[in-house]
């Protein structure tokens, strides 16, 4: 009895007990539980959740922020400096040091968090009885004594003791190890037996492969199997990619350059130069300062979080970090037609029997409507071929329709909706009461059709069918007609298909066979002779408003969209020329794909826009042409045996609502509103994303570098430094933080969508951007000597003259960052100029810390600066813009050079 004493129904050998003693047992019926004691259970037990696996602690995530060589030098420095007596540069050193570690510890921290609330969106589910009804509920709410249901697909939330089984088959490698599925039954086995052989049982988190069942809760949460195992699944995952991998990696071997040059630069200046040790200790680390990327990777980093973030907000659910880059660079995107280029909005129009055409009425899934012959109303009599197949629809059915305040709505498939709605146009709709569901083979992608065996009060048997119309076809030589059964017609029939598919109607087949009474079981051999066709059905599915403009979209930003489908292909080149996908008929069935040699399904895998009649199998093979035609692919998919395909693809998309739980986890990104436009609004922020990165590796590269080699210009020719150490340190600082940060937050560019795919074999510094980093980092240099030079030659002193120069960095900066936020666009618009919140938000900071370095005391005092005259201060505004207008120039005289050239 489940009863308030522990907080755990007592561990017992279910698997040996029978399932009905189970049961009892915990109170269970075979109707399910009731709302009311499952809220009540749920108090009592806790929710199904195992404890999350901590990530790092706060504490060592902040001393992480300092396993970092530039630190190491830094700190270094700073104790040499502090023996050398420079007290307030080791002072000032170690403050920076500080400083960086809360920022990189604030800045880690929220990507990690903004990371996590993305992926807590995605809650797996469990289908379980509740008041009588099959409803779907958050897996952490089922509770025991809960009858769950389980079929392909499915994760089996808990551990359960099977009441129902039908072929079904369990993969339990997180259990046992074992990755060859189990098949499963209800009858108990010994006490003693191994988790392994525990045929009756099925256990948390294994995956259904096969088959439909059954179970009673008997432990949920950490009480479970793998409760016990572990309680530390969940991996958590790094903030990495391999972009991100890529950079970390250049940031040190740049770093170890640095070194090397700070070495020899140092010896330079002792012995070559005269430096006193101090000073040029002091200037290679000063160098070393400029010179390093370290905040690099992690600005990376932080633009991804907000590209997952964005790609979030947009029901686009990234579950792989990495997947955000490939996005950017996907040139063909495969998707299911049902559900995501349709709206899975299913109402039936038609229906052709033998000697009849019925016409029905009626909005969505309203069960109201008439049947209509040549336009005249009609009532469907009991025993008609119309009135079975209304009876079919409703039998050979696993879906409900409700009526709700926001209107009638299915729990199940929504084309088994549509036939429900159909029957109880029909006045079949209570028929489900009069029979007796006694065997039933499920739906399979595969063999596409469903069948039933019932028996009605009176103890007779039949057998319903229905499915894929060429299909039902294959199994059926006999038709009902007026009269009775007939030969059947098949000719017409592939024309009456051919008519519905044309219009677009997704088409049914409906057949049945008598039984013998004593028939328990149903086998797919039991259809191959004496089935009788009866009719076949047409509903409409409407293609998605946006699917249409999402199209458009993609066929201007270079990339394929495939329409891959296991409907007819007649239907799906309707569809397909509705959503401008086609503009001819021309539709590759999944057997054409079969036996084609390597080349030729590349070519035509590369070559069609639709496939129809496909199965899972054929989808993973139009990948693996594909991508052998070097295409990068994003591939949709929901069902358990697309999961291979989804693996497979460059961005396997699962679908959020109609998807498996296998599906979701053998995919990349999984769409929360199974919508085809989310895949496109996820490639643009994938681009975006991209785009980003390059402009805060445009924009640090320079300025790091133009620093560096201003230090090394005035130690070759044995100058007095232009900048300090600690003004380098300063100008660092602050630039980095409130300027480079900027740029992760950088808004889609204009024409990011009708640009070609990028490559995904393109280095990241391309040509252009190398360029850029030497023309930049030149500039920086010349701007930094010529304000140098020109405050000597006007008798200014030295502090005055570095102070000048700092403030002259540090507007090239600012001007800088205003060019690269258009790394594409060819001039900068006025928008351009006004910038988003987050540049002026930096650029206002950037503004009131250099007031502060130039004129407060204290800080003159520490950076030994001094305050300048105003109109010095509008002279160095004057270069920014002066080194703005020349990039300008550069621009419009590269494209020239392009124009020329091609
Ligand atoms: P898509 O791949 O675009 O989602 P689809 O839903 O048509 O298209 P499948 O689910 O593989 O693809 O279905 C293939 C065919 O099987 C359908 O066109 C239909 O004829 C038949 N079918 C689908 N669902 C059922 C079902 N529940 N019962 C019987 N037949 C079905």
């Amino acid at each position: 009895m489940v009863n308030g004493k522990g907080p755990t129904p007592p561990r017992r050998d279910w698997h040996a007990m029978s399932a009905d003693d189970v049961s009892a047992e915990l109170a269970s019926r075979h109707l399910g539980l009731t709302t009311a004691e499952a809220a009540e259970r749920l108090e009592v037990y806790g929710p199904n959740r195992l404890p999350e696996t901590r990530g790092r602690s706060a504490l060592v995530r902040f001393f992480s922020q300092f396993a970092n060589v530039l630190i190491y030098v830094l700190l270094a420095s700073a104790i040499v400096a502090a023996f050398l007596g420079e007290l307030v540069d080791a002072a000032v050193i170690l403050a920076v040091v500080i400083a960086n570690a809360v920022i990189g510890f604030i800045q880690e921290g929220r990507a990690e968090r903004a990371l996590d609330a993305i992926r807590a969106m995605i809650m797996p589910g469990a289908t379980v009885m509740r008041d009588g009804h099959r409803v779907t509920v958050d897996a952490d709410t089922v509770v025991p004594g809960d009858i769950v249901l389980l079929e392909a697909g499915d994760r089996t939330p808990a551990d359960l003791r099977l009441v129902k089984a039908r072929n079904l088959r369990i993969e339990e490698a997180v259990l046992t190890g074992e990755s060859v599925p189990v098949d499963k039954g209800v009858e108990a086995v010994d006490a003693s037996a191994v988790l392994g052989d525990r045929r009756s049982m099925a256990y948390s988190g294994t995956l259904v492969v096969a088959g439909q069942g059954a179970g009673v809760v008997v432990a949920t949460g950490v009480e479970t199997e793998l409760g016990a195992i572990s309680t530390l699944l969940g991996t958590v995952e790094t903030l990495t990619t391999p972009l991100v991998r890529l950079m970390d990696r250049f940031a040190k071997q740049l770093t170890a350059a640095i070194l090397g040059v700070a070495v020899i630069g140092f010896a330079f200046a002792v012995l070559a130069r005269g430096y006193s040790v101090a000073d040029a200790l002091m200037a290679m680390v000063g160098l070393v300062v400029a010179a390093i990327p370290e905040g690099l990777p992690a600005v990376m980093t932080i633009t991804l979080a907000i590209g997952v973030q964005r790609m979030a907000r947009r029901n686009a659910i990234v579950r792989r970090l990495p997947a955000v880059e490939t996005l950017g660079a996907v040139s063909v995107i495969c998707s299911d037609k049902t559900g995501t280029l349709t709206r899975n909005e299913m109402t039936v129009r038609s229906v052709v029997t033998a000697d009849d055409r019925a016409e029905v009425t009626g909005v969505g899934y309203e069960p109201a409507g008439d049947f209509e012959v040549a336009g005249a109303r009609i009532e469907i009599a009991e025993g008609t071929v119309l009135g079975d197949i209304a009876l079919a629809a409703i039998l050979c059915n696993d879906a409900r329709l409700r009526s709700t305040d926001a209107g009638w709505l299915v729990e199940g498939d929504p084309m088994e909706g549509a036939l429900i709605s159909l029957a109880m146009k029909a006045g079949r709709g209570e028929d489900r009461e009069r029979f007796h569901r006694v065997d039933e083979i499920p739906f399979d992608s595969r063999h596409r059709y469903m069948a039933t065996l019932h028996t009605d009060q009176a103890g007779a048997a039949v057998v319903h069918i229905k499915g894929a119309p060429e299909r039902l076809l294959a199994m059926c030589t006999r038709q009902r007609g007026r009269g009775g059964s007939e030969p059947i017609d098949r000719q017409r029939w592939h024309e009456e298909i051919h008519r519905l598919a044309s219009e677009g109607q997704r088409v049914l087949g409906f057949g049945m066979k008598p039984a013998p009474a004593a028939a328990k079981d149903l086998a797919a051999d039991h259809l191959e002779s004496d089935v009788v066709f009866l009719g076949i059905v047409g509903m409409i599915d409407p293609p998605r408003a946006d699917a249409q403009d999402a199209v458009r979209e993609c066929l201007a930003a270079g990339i394929k969209v495939k329409m891959i489908t296991g409907d007819h292909a007649a239907t799906a080149s309707a569809i397909g020329r509705q959503l401008g996908l086609l503009d001819h008929d021309r539709v590759v069935t999944g057997a054409q794909l079969e036996d084609l040699e390597p080349a030729a399904l590349r070519d035509l895998a590369e070559h069609s826009a639709v496939f129809a009649r496909t199965s899972p199998e054929h989808k993973l093979r139009i990948v693996e042409a594909l991508q052998a035609g070097d295409a990068v692919v994003a591939m949709t998919g929901d069902g358990v045996n697309d999961a291979p395909a989804l693996k497979r693809a460059d961005v396997g998309v699962a679908m959020g609502r109609q998807g498996t739980e296998a599906a979701k986890e053998a995919a990349e990104m999984v769409l929360l509103d199974d919508n085809f436009a989310s895949i496109v609004a996820a490639v643009r922020e994938g681009r975006t994303v991209y785009d980003n990165i390059r402009k805060v590796i445009g924009w640090t590269l320079p300025t790091s570098i133009g620093e560096a080699l201003v230090i090394i210009a005035a130690i070759l020719a044995g100058l007095a430094l232009p900048v300090t150490p600690v003004q380098i340190l300063w100008i660092n600082m602050i630039t980095a933080v409130a300027l480079g940060l900027t740029l992760a937050f950088e808004p889609t560019e204009p024409g990011t969508m009708t640009r070609p795919p990028r490559s995904p074999s393109a280095a990241l510094l391309s040509p252009f951007l190398v360029w850029r980093v030497v023309l930049v980092s030149l500039l920086f240099v010349g701007g930094a000597f010529g304000m140098f030079f020109w405050a000597l030659d006007r008798g200014l002193d030295l502090t005055t003259a570095r102070t000048l120069v700092v403030n002259t960095l540090v507007v090239m900066e600012i001007f800088y960052l205003f060019s690269v936020r258009y790394l594409n666009m060819t001039s900068i618009t006025l928008r351009g100029i006004v910038g988003t919140p987050a540049v002026l938000i930096g650029v206002a900071g950037v503004v009131v810390g250099q007031f502060l370095f130039t004129y407060a005391p204290f800080m003159q005092a520490i950076f030994g600066t001094r305050s300048i005259a105003m109109v010095d201060g509008l002279i160095v505004i004057g270069i920014g813009i002066l080194l703005l207008v020349l990039l300008e120039i550069e621009k419009l005289l590269r494209r020239w050079f392009m124009r020329r050239l091609a």
